[in-house]
């Protein structure tokens, strides 16, 4: 018997396939160093686990309602309000299971077959998934690492189809780590105000900032933008919570409606526990960001001066996420051991096997001349996997 023809359009996470190879190796006794992982490495922390703790002996173990509790729902509509000046009636906001659940559902009760999702490349590995699997078409639009890996309003000018029914923006971006810039994020707001589509804003790296770079939702440049854009964001990078499954979505309420009806008839609620933990994650003492954020200022800054030194890479510095997203391509087309390197799987797959050291290739996120490492892991790791990544790159002929 077959299965249905939707699951053949999608693969299983190219990032996930990195992590799960490197474990892999790791436990046949390997010493692996692993720049895949896509989350912080630091404990979740104590004031927010302890609230989970406290929500098991207050039997806060039940069903809640299927959009997310009232305290976590009041919570996050506070946050917007006051970190992004963005104002929400309760049912405007859902929680999910994750903000990947926000987007999985979003493009569920937003697409028709054949509807056009613009998805900006290079892009996070799971959006094109998810559009495939609303029956929706990827339309991808290339950036350049010269523009910043950002889109104009040119860009969307020219891609823009009857079609089109929505764009999503990511800014920080996984994996360039572009943050675009108040005017350029008001110049393509003010191109789609008066476009038919919806505008999916992925924020989940908003507190990772560097250099300077500020966050601005696209929703908060004016009321017409705001009633087509639908936030997306969660507590799992800025509270280093992957584990818990919580994110959240606020925008129209109609939307906000649908998502709950199809949440209700999948996964019910996220879980309670977990709710309850992240109301503390958003209400309670921040000062953990700030640790985390600090942290990855000085690892970033580390990794690129090394970085710099190794010749055949050329690595830009990221303004947001977590992540160094350098062009490797230079190096395409030489050789380890007699086995040609001509793309970033063969790349990331040779550096693997030869040294122990896991990259995520930048094919999957659309940017073959690319790999992506993630600085969320110990300043020792890093300054080891660059090593043997140098003389990696020194062995190819
Ligand atoms: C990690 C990530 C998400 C999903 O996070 P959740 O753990 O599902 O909340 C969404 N978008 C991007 C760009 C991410 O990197």
């Amino acid at each position: 018997m077959n299965l249905a023809e939707r699951v053949g359009r999608v693969q299983p996470s190219k990032t996930l396939a990195v992590t799960t190879r490197a474990v892999e190796l790791r436990a046949a006794g390997q010493d692996i160093i692993n720049f895949g992982v896509g989350e912080p490495d630091f404990d979740t922390p104590e004031n927010i686990k302890d609230a989970a703790i406290q929500a098991i002996h207050k039997g806060l173990t039940k069903y809640t309602a299927a959009g997310g509790t009232p305290a976590l729902k009041t919570a996050i509509q506070s946050k917007l309000r006051r970190e992004n000046g963005l104002a929400y009636g309760l049912e405007q906001i859902i929680v999910s299971a994750g903000a990947k659940y926000s987007l999985y559902s979003l493009f569920q009760i937003l697409l028709n077959s054949g509807d056009e999702v613009l998805i900006p490349a290079p892009y996070w590995v799971s959006y094109p998934d998810m559009v495939l699997l609303a029956d929706g078409r990827p339309v991808f639009m290339p950036t350049r690492p010269e523009h910043n890996f950002e889109i104009t309003v040119e860009d969307l000018r020219a891609s823009l189809t009857p079609r089109t029914k929505a764009l999503v923006l990511n800014s920080p971006s996984n994996p360039t780590g572009s943050v675009y810039t108040r005017e350029k994020l008001q110049a393509i707001a003010g191109f789609l105000e008066d476009k038919d589509i919806y505008i999916i804003s992925d924020e989940i790296y908003e507190y990772f900032l560097y250099g300077g770079a500020e966050f601005y939702s696209i929703a908060s440049f004016s009321e017409r933008i705001k009633a087509k854009t639908i936030v997306v964001n969660g507590v799992s990078k800025s509270y280093s919570m992957t584990g818990w499954r919580i994110g959240y979505a606020a925008g129209p309420a109609e939307v906000v409606k649908a998502m709950e009806t199809l949440q209700s008839q999948s996964v019910s609620n996220p879980a309670s526990i977990a709710q309850a933990a992240a109301v503390e994650a958003i209400n309670g003492d921040q000062s953990s960001v700030a640790v985390m954020l600090e942290a990855f200022t000085r690892r970033r800054a580390y990794m690129l001066e090394v970085f710099r030194k190794i010749p055949g890479i050329q690595c830009r510095a990221p303004q947001g996420a977590f992540y160094v997203f350098p062009d490797v391509s230079a190096l395409y087309g030489k050789s380890y051991k007699g086995q040609k390197i001509n793309n970033s799987l063969d790349f990331a797959g040779a550096l693997l096997n030869a040294s122990g050291v896991a990259v995520v290739p930048g094919a999957a996120f659309g940017g073959d001349n690319y790999v992506r490492l993630s600085y969320a892991c110990s300043t020792k790791n890093i300054e080891k996997g660059l090593g043997r990544i140098a003389e990696f790159i020194e062995k190819l002929v």
